[in-house]
């Protein structure tokens, strides 16, 4: 996950002159040396980096800031609000059109995700804005995009628009705005052509796209992985497009951040969204200030409660609840949780979102919850309806004939038993409205 070798360093530097009741020139300037070289290692631009800790500094030496009951923790404001205002100081989204089709032109190189990202910002502009979305497959080069795209598209269940490899990209475009006005569309997204680099028959495609369409927004991806070099690529296409606005994709791999860092301040060009992952959810509006918090370890709560809300069966909690507060929390609940946990995706990742957890997280071995997880749900699979609700009635022969049915040791049922106890205990205790000591104890 990008940015996790700079959090680590960053709140190294920040552990010593947290806790300092004084500044003083020399412990403030030895933590701007760590901020410095961490800032540096994640490939974060030189000259960012110079700026970032000049203007840190300036503000650091300010008389309110030296004079304050906790100067150590007013500094690591300083930085957090810095790393924000590096990151862009609002939220940049698409330029919607009051009335008739916004339309958005999706460039960028072969590979960094421009077709999957299509198909992304579509399924979250049907879905978290009710737009009624056309995708445009103008990639006519790669003749395997417009399958991609076609593929994609029945997955979210949008229309996609396309008239092969034969029709020029430009007819492509023209006849799909007719397409769009005759179905009432809202928006229409273009997925172009790219190149394995930035040459000049691609920009020359690209402007002729761009005059033709007049689009709303030229959106460039770009990809996380590649560092410094994303700060290239989109000047270059700024330059030549006047881009509005970036999709960073793959921040799931080890990418150390650097380009996202550095790409705003020295374009001007604002991130709109960031993707971290291969599936078509896997891509979230990107919000400055919650990724400046992400980046100091301060977690991202209301992200996290985002999600819970999207991705969660609000039912089902409610009766978890309802259980839980009567008493008769049972297997039945606990295979809902499962499943429940199981939508909201890499438990890592959510760690993350809380603060203080960062550290936790990182020994979160998911792929290893995903294998226990599994192994639950299949003892309680082989448990009869009646046991699944009366958790009490497992004795030796019952426990030994789910084993059989579920593959698993005894021990394993045992421990799953003794899990469902102790969530009866904290029924007992919710119902009853006493703490019971004994109970907490136990789970200890
Ligand atoms: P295009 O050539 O720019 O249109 O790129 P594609 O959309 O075809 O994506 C290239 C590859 O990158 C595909 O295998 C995608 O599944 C993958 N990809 C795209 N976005 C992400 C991401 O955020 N994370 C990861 N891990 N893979 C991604």
């Amino acid at each position: 996950m990008a940015f996790e070798s700079l959090s680590d360093r960053l709140s190294k530097a920040f552990k010593n002159i947290s806790g300092q009741g004084k500044l003083t020139e020399k412990n403030m300037n030895e933590m701007l040396k760590e901020v410095r070289m961490s800032l540096l290692e994640a490939d974060v631009n030189y000259t960012v980096v110079k700026d970032f800790i000049a203007n840190v500094k300036e503000k650091a030496m300010g008389q309110e800031v030296m004079d304050s009951l906790n100067p150590g923790q007013m500094v690591v404001k300083i930085v957090r609000d810095e790393l924000q205002t590096l990151l862009g100081t609002s939220d940049a989204r698409i330029n919607f059109k009051k009335t008739g089709i916004t339309t958005v032109m999706m460039v960028g190189l072969q590979g960094t995700g421009k077709t999957t990202a299509s198909a992304k910002i579509a399924k979250y502009c049907k879905e978290k804005l009710a737009k009624r979305v056309l995708l445009v497959a103008c990639d006519v080069i790669r003749p395997a995009a417009i399958e991609q795209l076609k593929t994609l598209g029945k997955s979210i269940d949008v229309e996609v628009y396309s008239l092969g490899t034969e029709v020029g990209a430009l007819q492509t475009a023209r006849k799909a705005m007719d397409y769009a006005k005759d179905r009432q569309k809202d928006l229409v997204i273009f997925d172009t052509a790219g190149r394995l680099h930035i040459d000049d028959e691609l920009m020359k495609e690209l402007q002729d796209m761009k005059s033709y369409v007049g689009p709303d927004d030229i959106l460039l991806t770009v990809d996380a992985m590649t560092g410094q070099d994303i700060v290239t690529v989109a000047k270059e296409f700024n330059d030549q497009l006047s881009i509005t606005g970036l999709v960073v994709t793959k921040m799931d791999g080890d990418a150390r951040g650097g380009g996202l860092l550095s790409v705003r301040s020295i374009t001007n060009v604002p991130v709109l969204f960031v993707s971290s992952g291969e599936k078509v959810e896997d891509l979230e509006a990107f919000h400055p200030d919650r990724m400046a918090n992400r980046i100091l370890g301060m977690g991202d709560v209301v992200s996290l409660v985002e999600q819970a809300e999207e991705k969660l069966d609000m039912e089902i909690q409610k009766q978890t609840a309802k259980n839980l507060m009567s008493g008769t929390f049972n297997f039945n609940d606990l295979l809902n949780q499962y499943d429940e946990i199981t939508k909201m995706g890499s438990m890592q990742k959510m760690l993350k979102m809380i603060p203080g957890m960062n550290k936790m997280a990182q020994n979160v071995d998911d792929e290893l919850m995903n294998k226990n997880l599994k192994k639950s749900r299949a003892i309680i699979q082989s448990m009869t309806p009646y046991e699944r609700e009366n958790p009490g009635c497992l004795k030796a022969s019952r426990k030994n004939r789910i084993a059989k049915g579920a593959g698993v040791k005894v021990m394993e049922i045992n421990k799953l038993i003794n899990q469902i106890e102790q969530m009866q205990s904290v029924s007992k205790m919710m119902k009853n409205g006493v703490p019971n000591m004994n109970a907490l104890q136990n789970m200890q």
